[in-house]
């Protein structure tokens, strides 16, 4: 369903990432938008969290279970439970065909009308100096193909039938840190939640980014027309399946 100013909260979200605090970072607002509105927001994280330090005394074993603590306290500031981890090992992530039936496999379970990632096809960030990172382009692109045509096909993955696991037709699928935006979801009743999940993600930020993301949502909000704002480049895949914006 549409709320009043067009923003389509369905039934249910799985958005697919490489790593704990992606999601905080980009989507933070919209994804509180979507669990107020009564959204079942599911969350994939596609890789173990491993390199997120250069502490010459953190090892790779401590930071998966420090970062898996971070993100499941973070999604759960925002009203998501149900907080999935695959355990790629971060920093060296492919899309590869074993990725695409692992989250061909979450589509068909959790059967969300939405699928949110980041753009695959964003190698440098919009307006700045920051190289995408490889993860999070891996991540995405296997994330858009198992969509379509994997999870809507019956003989792509045979296995995932014999499974149980029907075929499913994702509606729209919503792309973060694009550079083609195409929707500006207002933030602003949300951006505090989203500083608070995004701040749970302690090994990884402290107070400062506070100002720094202000400063990015509210340049992505003048785009949009509202104080502060987060952007999509959304594709309707299955359009005939949309009931609302
Ligand atoms: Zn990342």
């Amino acid at each position: 369903m549409a709320d009043q100013n067009g923003f389509y909260a369905p039934e249910r979200v799985l958005i697919i990432v490489a790593h704990a605090d992606d999601i905080e970072f980009g989507m933070g607002g919209t994804v509180a938008r979507w669990t107020e509105a009564g959204t079942q927001v599911t969350y994939c994280i596609v890789t173990d969290n491993s390199s997120g330090s250069n502490d010459p005394a953190m090892t790779r074993e401590r930071l998966i279970e420090l970062r898996q603590q971070e993100q499941i306290a973070a999604a759960k500031i925002l009203g998501v439970e149900d907080v999935r981890f695959l355990s790629y090992p971060d920093g060296q992530l492919e899309h590869t065909l074993e990725l695409r039936r692992e989250l061909t496999r979450i589509i068909r379970q959790v059967r969300p009308q939405i699928v949110a990632t980041m753009d695959p096809t964003t190698i440098f960030a919009p307006n700045s100096d920051y190289i995408n990172h490889p993860d999070h382009r891996a991540a995405a692109e296997a994330a858009i193909y198992a969509v379509f045509p994997s999870s809507e096909n019956r003989l792509i993955f045979p296995e995932l039938i014999v499974e149980g696991l029907e075929i499913h037709h994702v509606k729209q699928v919503y792309l973060n840190f694009s550079l083609q935006p195409n929707l500006y979801v207002d933030t602003s009743t949300t951006w505090e939640r989203k500083m608070e999940a995004l701040l749970a993600h302690k090994s990884q930020v402290s107070e400062e980014v506070r100002e720094w993301i202000r400063g990015a949502d509210t340049e992505v909000g003048k785009a949009g027309g509202y104080a502060l704002a987060e952007s999509f480049r959304v594709m309707t895949i299955n359009r005939d399946e949309v009931q609302n914006g």
